[in-house]
């Protein structure tokens, strides 16, 4: 069966490399020159199945509301007059409840820790060598005794998604990440979570597309989908700038774009932008001899300014940041500079900020926090959107599972709750 993938970045990737290993004739459309250029470019790197959960959560629209007022919040809000957004805001905010949210985690539980054993696999099978993976677990650090206390508690919640986990003491930081001796931060305690990983998605997806291209899937760079037309119930073509494209099915995996393309069709897929800002800072040479090394090797979630960052070989990435201001992607000197000083603290020396790559992207979120997975109205056209804040850690099992759907197989996991039936009901 010949299928054409829409969209090339980590999600379209993934499940072209499915679709492929099932024997299907692949094609993958992007607008941009190559393989993740846009959303999975510079996220913070965190393959992270103990963080995901879902932004809808109990208390969280009063903090966003309060965030968004004080200067240099990592929370930015604006409302504007865009009806898909209030509506997104609106299912948004009747999500944030105890059940809701308990329900919503249990599911984006589910997916992300399948699919970093896909991930895993994967890595293994193609083999891929070269995306700067590190098995070493997350460090969520805590500056305060109140951040602790959450942090304790919701330490407590992980035992129901099966997730290990570590309380640790100041003192006993530099056990599990021997860089935290150099950090300037008073941390009052941290949760070490040891089944998390992280690694480059941009060079994960530019490893696995080239070892796509050289096994007969066709990449179609430089192509801007305009619109999916259909005929007899079913999708007919897909019109480009650069013409008409037709396959025997087509899965959109187009990030927060997705909507625009699929809602001609009646299909109103509630994925809104949530935008964050990421800095990439080399390493200087020579600065990881031995134990005394004072770059860290471990993720760590600085809670306090919800910055996240990983160890990407000789960088280190950092992002955060939440914006829900629409879909434009400009730079923020100061956003930059709030994200370089949370560096700073952690990681004082080692690092060369003179050459710092800083960037933007969009986050696909749907109001309840789990994506959006499979079958629609048309049974030749498939979903993969709305991964959100964990679509790097969510990628590859959701790639399988689209994939298994397209074939004809039953997923391996449960569905329930990852398809577009949730927003019908
Ligand atoms: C600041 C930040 C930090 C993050 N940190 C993490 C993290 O630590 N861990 C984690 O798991 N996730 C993280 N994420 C989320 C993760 O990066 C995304 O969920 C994921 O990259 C989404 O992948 P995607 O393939 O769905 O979207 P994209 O990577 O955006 O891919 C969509 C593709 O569709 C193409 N496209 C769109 N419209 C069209 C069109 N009309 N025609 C042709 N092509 C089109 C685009 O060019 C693009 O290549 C972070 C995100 C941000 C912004």
């Amino acid at each position: 069966m010949k299928v054409l993938v829409l969209g090339a970045g980590v999600v379209g990737i993934a499940t072209a490399y499915f679709l492929w290993r099932d024997g299907h004739d692949v094609v993958v459309v992007d607008r941009q020159a190559g393989p993740g250029r846009e959303t999975s470019y510079g996220n913070a790197g965190g393959l992270c199945p103990s963080f995901a959960g879902p932004w809808a959560a109990p208390g969280m629209v009063a903090k966003v509301l309060k965030m968004s007022m004080q200067p240099d919040s990592p929370i930015r809000f604006s409302l504007g007059l865009d009806p898909r957004k209030i509506q997104w805001i609106i299912r948004w905010m009747q999500q944030c409840t105890p059940d809701h949210f308990r329900v919503n985690k249990l599911r984006m539980q589910r997916v992300a820790h399948y699919s970093l054993r896909c991930l895993k696999g994967i890595a293994a099978e193609a083999p891929l060598t070269d995306f700067d993976f590190h098995d070493g677990g997350t460090l969520q650090i805590f500056r305060t005794d109140a951040e602790l206390e959450i942090g304790r508690l919701s330490a407590k919640a992980l035992d129901e998604f099966g997730v290990p986990w570590k309380l640790l003491g100041p003192q006993e930081l530099a056990a599990v990440e021997p860089a935290m001796a150099h950090s300037t931060v008073a941390v009052a305690g941290a949760l070490h979570m040891p089944a998390d990983a992280s690694g480059d998605s941009y060079k994960f997806v530019n490893e696995l597309a080239a070892f796509l291209a050289a096994r007969g899937v066709t990449f179609q760079y430089d192509t801007q989908v305009q619109l999916i037309r259909t005929a007899g119930g079913q999708v007919e073509s897909v019109l480009t700038d650069r013409g008409a494209m037709q396959a025997d099915s087509y899965v959109v995996a187009l990030g927060s774009h997705a909507p625009f393309l699929v809602s001609p069709l009646g299909i109103r897929l509630p994925v809104y932008p949530l935008k964050g800002y990421s800095i990439t800072v080399p390493v200087i040479e020579g600065q990881d001899d031995g134990a005394a090394t004072a770059v860290p090797r471990v993720a760590i979630m600085d809670e306090h300014n919800k910055i996240m960052m990983s160890r990407l070989g000789n960088r280190i990435r950092a992002a955060g940041m939440a914006e829900l201001t629409g879909y434009g992607l400009e730079l923020d000197a100061n956003r930059q500079a709030l994200i370089e000083r949370v560096v700073k603290e952690l990681i004082p020396t080692g690092l060369d900020f003179g050459k710092v790559e800083f960037w933007a992207g969009l986050r696909p979120m749907t109001p309840d926090g789990p994506p959006i997975l499979g079958r629609t109205q048309y049974p030749n056209l498939f979903l993969n959107s709305g991964h959100g804040s964990n679509g790097w850690t969510q990628s590859c099992g959701t790639g399988k599972i689209v994939a298994d759907i397209v074939h004809g197989r039953t997923p391996e996991i449960d569905l329930d709750g990852l398809t577009a039936e949730r927003f019908r009901a």
